[in-house]
């Protein structure tokens, strides 16, 4: 661990003071190790470990689950024999093997089984990676279906890539000397996107609704001039319309994850998608909302984590980080975290974005204002132009310390 990065990474907060520490220390205890010729390219970490990526991560409550199918991923270098003889054993104990070779290895499905098949049966057998139950729900945003994690591609602009996407800018679009002065420090961040809504979920209905499509034309001159990329909401298929005349990627809010129609027609959109977590929505619902969108037919979804609603009353919402490690053991789709819906508060939004990165978010979205206290919606979260540049000055250091380095 080079030590100058730690020296870089001075924390306001104690969270995500706490959290650094905690990740430097578990890689110095257990460093990680380059993963070669193995279908998981990356970096192992020890602590974690690779086996068992599904089992746990499903809701009980659903009875939709059939976690009685098996799939039996080989790895990168597993000779022809090997398969076979996996394909043999499954055929042994009765069951039906399905071998699918794939870009980086082949996978072998097992049907025929009544119940759960023991993946103990089949982990040790030469040249397994992995055995694994599939939950069937989940067939697009699944890493059975893409082992490789999927980088969206915004332009020339990247999420899920080496480069750590910051989204930036303010909750609405009130006017164009707040945009473009908001535009001004996000451009000089190195950001790549900015986000400011047109079209507001408010919930009054007396609250400022967002300048609509004037708000729109705003952000298009906003991409003209500063040359980011524009995420904007989409509340209705009216408004998706009007989002793919003007902006580059489309957002869903959290309270429109679970708008069916809204899913499929954004599902049918040329742009990328950022898929708001419901206020209230597990895991599953979350990606299943993943998987309306994909079943259209457009595969560039990235998800947000932007906390959703319990008891607590010392935040707007709890921002659930645990979700951006349990996404990354069922999905190849890229994931961001929103610290200033997450939280609702000013002082709490650089140390939730750090915390976010340092479990492994790809990349942040986060509310700047030139005048906060001036905000027509979400002031008390947004962040002044100079603590936004505290902000991107302390997550890179982080990003870079827990970034999975290239397999050499
Ligand atoms: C927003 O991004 O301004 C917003 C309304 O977010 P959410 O849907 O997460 O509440
Ligand atoms: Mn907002």
């Amino acid at each position: 661990m080079p030590p100058d990065v730690r020296k870089a990474s001075g924390f306001p907060g104690e969270a995500s003071n706490f959290c650094l520490r905690l990740r430097l220390e578990i890689l110095e205890a257990q460093p990680p190790k380059l993963v070669k010729n193995s279908s998981r390219k990356g970096v192992a970490f020890p602590h974690i470990g690779w086996r068992s990526r599904y089992a746990d991560v499903y809701d009980s409550r659903f009875s939709i689950y059939d976690r009685t199918t098996m799939l039996i991923v080989m790895k990168a270098d597993a000779t022809d024999a090997q398969i076979a003889h996996v394909c043999d054993v499954i055929t042994e104990l009765g069951f039906k093997p399905h071998a699918m070779p794939g870009a980086t290895r082949t996978a072998i499905g097992v049907t025929g089984n009544q119940g759960a098949v023991d993946p103990t049966r089949f982990e040790n057998l030469p040249g397994v990676a992995d055995a694994i139950r599939v939950s069937k729900p989940y067939k697009l945003i699944s890493l059975d279906l893409r082992p490789e994690k999927t980088i969206v591609r915004v332009g020339d602009a990247t999420i899920g890539g080496d480069e750590l996407a910051i989204i930036a800018g303010p909750c609405a679009i009130e006017s164009h000397a707040q945009a473009f002065a908001v535009a001004e420090a996000v451009r000089r961040s190195g950001a790549r996107f900015f986000r400011g809504g047109a079209f507001k979920p408010r919930t009054s209905p007396y609250a400022f609704q967002g300048l609509g499509e004037e708000g729109l034309k705003i952000l298009a001159e906003v991409r003209e001039i500063y040359g980011l990329k524009i995420v904007t909401e989409a509340l209705d298929e009216a408004s998706v319309d009007l989002v793919e005349r003007y902006g580059d990627m489309i957002q869903i809010g959290a309270r429109n994850m679970q708008n069916f129609s809204l899913l499929r027609r954004v599902g049918r959109s040329k742009l990328p998608v950022l898929l708001k977590r419901g206020l209230s929505a597990t895991l599953d619902e979350w990606l299943l909302a993943a998987e309306y969108i994909m079943s259209e037919g457009n595969y560039n979804v990235v998800l947000c984590e932007r906390g959703v609603r319990t008891f607590a009353q010392h935040t707007r919402n709890t921002l659930d980080l645990a979700s951006i490690p349990a996404v990354r053991r069922v999905s190849h789709l890229p994931v961001v975290v929103d610290p200033s819906h997450g939280t609702g508060k000013n002082y709490m939004v650089i140390p939730l974005a750090c915390a976010g990165v340092a479990v492994g978010a790809d990349g942040l979205i986060v509310e700047v204002h030139d005048q906060p206290d001036k905000a027509l919606s979400d002031g008390a979260q947004a962040l002044t132009p100079e603590q936004y540049d505290q902000l991107i000055q302390e997550v890179r250091p982080i990003h870079e310390v827990v970034a999975p380095q290239p397999v050499v």
